[in-house]
């Protein structure tokens, strides 16, 4: 199961040259989903190449109106840092949700969109923000990162380096966490900014979508009356052990709710 070669770059291009070289090589993080893949014999890499050395994807930065997240920022590191809780507390208050301690302090940015887990916060803000997703080759838009279950844009050999997030002039994130794991059984980020609302679910489906006729009423009244007979129908999505398809399209209905409310405050 830990039959592969580790390599730990100390430059991006380092990392891409390995990856490409080795075409079993996987990158890594902080590890926090991939060393149970390898456990669980889910994937079987040639050589795993540890981003950890790279200080070119660490950090966080406040640039205009946005702020840039290197990809190797831990989960910690968002919740605790002063720009983002002044720039978007709604990104700082997701963050310090993510999972247990030990999560968060080994957990990234990077490694959590790459994976896109269906369950996982950041894709909610990445989309309900239009962040734009930077990586070695080039710029995504959030709108089109995520392609579906554990699925993105990312190409072969490509590394997630950092992802802006803009400024919202109101923004919140509420979900309902599975009460073991605390990933999103249901996740709703909402953003109010000049070119309009965005509202992006995560955990209800297989991948983050957005909910256009919640967008439509709440750029109209960014009130949570204004979207309370809006119903989620519940064909496409999840259904569990943990929750009911029907069960997940209502709790979409009372996470935006919520939200709403939150960045109202
Ligand atoms: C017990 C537990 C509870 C959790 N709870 C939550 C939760 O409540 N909410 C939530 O959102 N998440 C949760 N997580 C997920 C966690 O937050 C991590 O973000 C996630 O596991 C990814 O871990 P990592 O960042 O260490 O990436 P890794 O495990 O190192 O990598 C994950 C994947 O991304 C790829 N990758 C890593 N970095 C890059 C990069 N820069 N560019 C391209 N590809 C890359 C890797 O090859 C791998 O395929 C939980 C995890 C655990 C174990």
């Amino acid at each position: 199961m830990y039959d592969f070669a580790y390599h730990r770059p100390k430059t991006i291009a380092d990392a891409v040259n390995l990856l490409k070289s080795k075409p079993e090589a996987r990158p890594m993080s902080g590890g926090m989903t991939l060393i149970p893949t390898l456990k669980q014999r889910l994937a079987k890499p040639s050589d795993v190449v540890d981003l950890g050395g790279l200080k070119e994807l660490a950090g966080i930065k406040a640039e205009g109106n946005s702020v840039v997240i290197g990809a190797m920022t831990r989960h910690a590191e968002v919740a605790g840092s002063g720009d983002v809780k002044s720039a978007i507390p709604a990104l700082a208050d997701l963050a310090d949700h993510i999972g247990d301690p030990q999560v968060r302090n080994r957990g990234t940015l990077g490694g959590s969109i790459a994976n896109n887990d269906p369950a996982a916060d950041y894709p909610a803000a990445v989309v309900g923000l239009n962040a734009t997703v930077t990586t070695n080759t080039g710029k995504h838009p959030a709108d089109s990162f995520f392609k579906g279950l554990f699925e993105t844009a990312l190409g072969e050999g490509e590394l997630i380096t950092s992802v802006s997030f803009p400024k919202a002039d109101k923004a919140a994130y509420m979900k309902f966490p599975n009460p073991a794991s605390r990933y999103a059984m249901v996740g709703v980020f909402v953003a109010k900014t000049k070119d309009g609302v965005r509202v992006a679910v995560t955990g209800a489906g297989p991948c983050v979508f957005r909910v256009k006729p919640m967008e439509d009423a709440l750029a109209k009244n960014f009130s949570s009356a204004a979207i309370k007979d809006i119903k989620i129908p519940a064909s496409g999505l999840n259904s569990d052990i943990h929750a009911s398809a029907e069960y997940r399209a209502h709790l979409v209905g009372v996470m935006a709710r919520r939200a709403v409310d939150a960045a109202n405050k």
